[in-house]
């Protein structure tokens, strides 16, 4: 079986700037599930040697609601920014929306991780107490991704040096930070980001 398909490229304007997208449909051959799951990739008209590319996985609550228990939500918002001003700049950029709710547990898990965090769990032992590892994420179908678009260099936006590393498998990369301002509900996360995910804050 094929391990994805690619839909056809569409303009996509938006209050950051104009972009075209398209959607990859992963075949995901995990336990008793073999349903695809649709990812979306976010990209200017044009590449320069090294593009600008974050790799966002879906914080539905973050992304959508404004959630202030991560800094999802901001980081999506300042990472199209940031790609916006690429394509001025002519340069380019791409997002990758890898649809992996809540470090890859899921939005349902998610929820039940949070009513553990407010009984004072954080973020990794709600994740543990639950039966996942800290951070269920995988990234195998962005090496496809990049072959796709023929990218072999990138500037990654992250503070997540597991992200480098498993970008590094596909591409040669080269950080750049991403900075949003912490409130009082997400500081004890991103804290737990830094001290037990190794975040570069
Ligand atoms: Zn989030």
């Amino acid at each position: 079986m094929e391990k994805f398909q690619v839909s056809q490229k569409a303009k996509l304007p938006t209050r950051f700037g104009n972009f075209f997208i398209q959607s990859f449909r992963e075949f995901k051959l995990e336990k008793e599930c073999e349903c695809p799951v649709e990812h979306l990739v976010v990209f200017t008209d044009k590449f320069c040697d090294a593009p600008l590319v974050r790799v966002h996985s879906e914080c539905l609550t973050g992304d959508v609601f404004g959630s202030h228990k991560c800094d999802c939500g901001g980081e999506l918002a300042l990472a199209m920014e940031k790609i916006a001003q690429e394509q001025e700049n002519g340069k380019g950029g791409m997002l990758i929306y890898l649809r992996q709710e809540g470090r890859g547990i899921g939005l349902f898990n998610k929820v039940n991780a949070y009513a553990l965090q407010d009984k004072g769990y954080d973020t990794v032992e709600a994740n543990e107490a639950l039966g996942f590892k800290s951070d269920n994420r995988n990234y195998s179908l962005v090496g496809d991704i990049f072959e796709y678009y023929k990218i072999k260099k990138i500037r990654l936006l992250t503070n997540n040096p597991k992200k480098i590393e498993a970008m590094s498998k596909y591409v040669e990369v080269s950080r750049d930070s991403i900075v949003v301002p912490s409130n009082c509900y997400n500081e004890k996360y991103l804290a737990t980001k830094k001290a037990k995910l190794g975040h570069l804050l």
